[in-house]
């Protein structure tokens, strides 16, 4: 049950349920040492403090160690495209869904909303205005950059083909935030 694994791949799978942890343990345990270095490895590399002589612990303590951070480890760093109709908290219009290109903010005012962290995660709890606060190019396309009128948030999204030409125009000589 070991064989083919990864360190990465033995936690997750060992931290599903507690008899999974006894199974998994129990089979690290009879097997040779360089699989609970090789989890000690991988704890310390997702920013995990790991004793030195954590390889020589029964497998049930490393791995539970190591199944410490692994919410943190599995936190989405790749982003889900959501494309919703929605009413402008800032302007009040009515926004239709973008269609072939994501819309992630009011094509009148520009305004979105700070919700996500990873785009389309809705993890952020913040909930404020993000005001743009410049235009740019990034990897070949025009971007507008955001600030959050409640928290530290800053970000940029690409231009979106409704956009309003004369808010774009405006963003250039907005007063900053
Ligand atoms: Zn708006
Ligand atoms: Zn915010």
């Amino acid at each position: 049950m070991l064989r083919g694994r990864t360190a990465e791949e033995l936690v997750a799978a060992a931290a599903l349920n507690r008899s999974a942890l006894k199974r998994f343990a129990a089979a690290i345990d009879a097997a040779d040492q360089h699989i609970k270095v090789e989890i000690a490895a991988y704890a310390s590399s997702i920013g995990i403090d790991v004793p030195h002589e954590a390889h020589t612990w029964p497998a049930k303590r490393i791995l539970r160690l190591a199944m410490g951070r692994q919410g943190k480890a599995r936190k989405r760093r790749n982003p889900i495209m959501r494309d919703d109709a929605f009413r402008c908290i800032h302007c009040g219009a009515d926004v239709a869904a973008g269609g072939r290109t994501v819309r992630d903010h009011c094509p009148h005012c520009l305004r979105s909303v700070h919700v996500d962290v990873v785009p389309g995660d809705r993890s952020a709890g913040c909930n404020g205005v993000m005001h743009p606060v410049g235009l740019s190019r990034s990897h070949g396309d025009d971007t507008i950059q955001y600030r959050c009128a409640r928290c530290v948030a800053a970000h940029q999204v690409i231009v979106h083909p409704d956009d309003d030409p004369a808010a774009l125009r405006a963003v250039v000589n907005l007063p900053p935030i």
